[in-house]
């Protein structure tokens, strides 16, 4: 597969990420032992793109990789000398999951969201550290959901300032494992595993199997995805923020294998980022039937589901949707 962001090899099936992944970011038995910095202290080590590597397997702890970085923000005049570890932004492994050590990282195997850099440092940081693959300026507070709030919000995105923001998460739930890609500059980050839970809930109900299920606020299609691996013979993705959308379709390609569904069509859409009138922008088929619609839930034409999903950002009340829902599905799942 190819990355849309880079063209580079971001992307990979979900089979292969699944079979490596625990493997991934393992110490070899060559690996340097824990370099246990102090990560709150001022920090003066001087750190290169070669110190701590391991010279058999290539890879190097996660603190090494920050402490580079730190490095060049200090030696550019960014970061004062007293600046500690921690400072440095917040790190994200390419391929996520909960590793249960501290990292240890190959190329470009990491995206690094930072409050304060430049984008000529961006640049320097992705060509001199060969671990970091993409550099994203937050803007806003930490708490601020990235994508929109409502069709007539601004979006509120993180700056992409260089290489890629193409990374995935792994999701483990009773119907197995998957990989959830997202163009993290574009799509919320999400900490939390409640919601597997409840669309694991439905499932152990019964509701899932057989069913068709709207997911009206998909982002990058998670619950969707579950929902077909749950035995639905339907689902419906709608969302108004077409970067998400995007992302959906690449979700249902680089799953394809696992959930036995596949892309049938795909048009270029009314490529405006946020939609109005709901737009069919793919279809996929196979195990389940698959529709994506990018547009305004309040304008999709949909009757007779039997679920609808509800999974709005953390600052907006989802009981506003609930009544328009009624009239789409027979049950509404608030997640
Ligand atoms: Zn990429
Ligand atoms: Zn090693």
């Amino acid at each position: 597969m190819i990355c849309p962001t880079c063209g580079g090899e971001c992307v990979q099936p979900a089979e292969k990420v699944l079979d490596e992944i625990f493997g991934m970011y393992m110490a070899c038995a060559s690996c340097q032992p824990e370099p246990s910095f102090n990560k709150s202290a001022p920090f003066h080590e001087k750190i290169d793109s070669e110190s701590g590597r391991c010279k058999k397997c290539g890879r190097r702890h996660i603190d090494f990789v920050m402490g580079n970085v730190l490095t060049l923000l200090k030696e550019n005049g960014l970061f004062p000398e007293e600046s500690a570890l921690k400072e440095v932004g917040t790190p994200l492994i390419s391929f996520g999951f909960q590793v249960p050590y501290p990292p240890r990282l190959g190329k470009k195997s990491l995206v690094l969201i930072m409050d304060s850099v430049t984008k000529e440092l961006a640049g320097k940081i992705v060509a001199e550290v060969p671990e970091v693959k993409g550099v994203i300026k937050r803007k806003g507070s930490q708490s601020q959901s990235v994508g929109i709030l409502d069709t007539g919000a601004t979006p509120h995105t993180y700056e992409l300032l260089s290489g890629c923001d193409m990374r995935c998460d792994v999701v483990s739930s009773i119907f197995g494992e998957f990989c959830i890609y997202k163009n993290q500059s574009m799509i919320h980050i999400e900490f939390n595993n409640s919601k597997i839970r409840e669309l694991e809930r439905l499932y152990l109900n019964g509701d899932l199997d057989n069913s068709s299920v709207l997911d009206g606020f998909c982002g990058p299609g998670t619950l969707g995805l579950l929902s077909v691996a749950g035995g639905a013979r339907k689902v419906i993705f709608n969302d108004a923020w077409l970067p998400a959308l995007r992302n959906t379709i690449l979700n249902i390609r680089a799953n394809s294998g696992i959930l036995g569904v596949d892309i049938e069509s795909e048009t270029s859409g009314q490529n405006k980022l946020i939609g109005d009138e709901p737009v069919l922008l793919a279809k996929a088929g196979g195990k389940a039937e698959i529709l994506i619609y990018h547009g305004d839930i309040r304008k999709l034409e949909v009757k007779d589901c039997d679920i609808c999903l509800i999974d709005t950002f953390p600052s907006i009340n989802p009981a506003g949707f609930i009544p328009l829902c009624r009239e789409m599905a027979k049950k509404i799942v608030v997640i």
